[in-house]
């Protein structure tokens, strides 16, 4: 974790950052670990080759993403400063607005696509390889990786993510959500390019 269980209040609590980190978050770690024991031809691929070159595989596809969807949406997020957007700047700022009009625009985009997954999933904002920028929906633990996309940023709405704080109010954590943005951290993101 790049903070403190509790770095985040009052916008997600500490109870549930604890959850999702050691117990959710861990699981996936530990059951691909376990996947990967026997297996030492996959033992020296990153994360994303595996997602990429085995989505094909239910297990891999399962653990692996569940553990790189969630180590970006840990990574994705930095303590509060009672400011709405801190660090948004530059070629991601610029590429926000010509591909979605306006921050404004870019937050309600999102914020729908974040509400109407259905079910456990996420919502991404992603860029493609010839550098246009896309919200996405993806379902379980997949990722927008398997779509020949870069993902910059990602907001989980399993209600693990939420219901102890939010319970069925997900627009409240979305809405939330949005001020713990590191775009510091997607902007490097963007500039590690493709
Ligand atoms: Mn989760």
């Amino acid at each position: 974790m790049p903070y403190a269980y509790n770095a985040l209040e009052p916008r997600i609590d500490t109870r549930t950052m604890m959850i999702h980190h050691n117990g959710h978050y861990a699981t996936y770690v530990e059951n691909l670990n376990k996947y990967l024991a026997d297996k030492p031809q996959l033992q020296n691929l990153t994360l994303e080759e595996l997602i990429v070159y085995h989505s094909n595989d239910d297990e891999i596809r399962h653990n692996a993403g569940g553990v790189y969807n969630h180590q970006l949406f840990f990574g994705g997020m930095r303590p509060g400063m009672n400011q709405i957007v801190v660090g948004l700047s530059g070629r991601l700022l610029q590429n926000i607005n010509r591909d979605f009009g306006s921050l404004e625009n870019f937050k309600m985009q999102f914020g729908n696509a974040a509400a109407a997954v259905f079910g456990s999933g996420y919502a991404w904002l992603a860029v493609d390889s010839r550098g246009k920028l896309h919200i996405v929906q993806t379902a379980n633990q997949d990722t927008p990786l398997t779509l020949s996309m870069k993902p910059l940023l990602n907001l989980d709405v399993w209600e693990h993510a939420y219901y102890l704080k939010y319970t069925n109010h997900r627009t409240d954590y979305i809405n939330n959500y949005f001020a713990l943005i590191d775009w510091v951290r997607v902007g490097e993101r963007l500039i590690q390019g493709v």
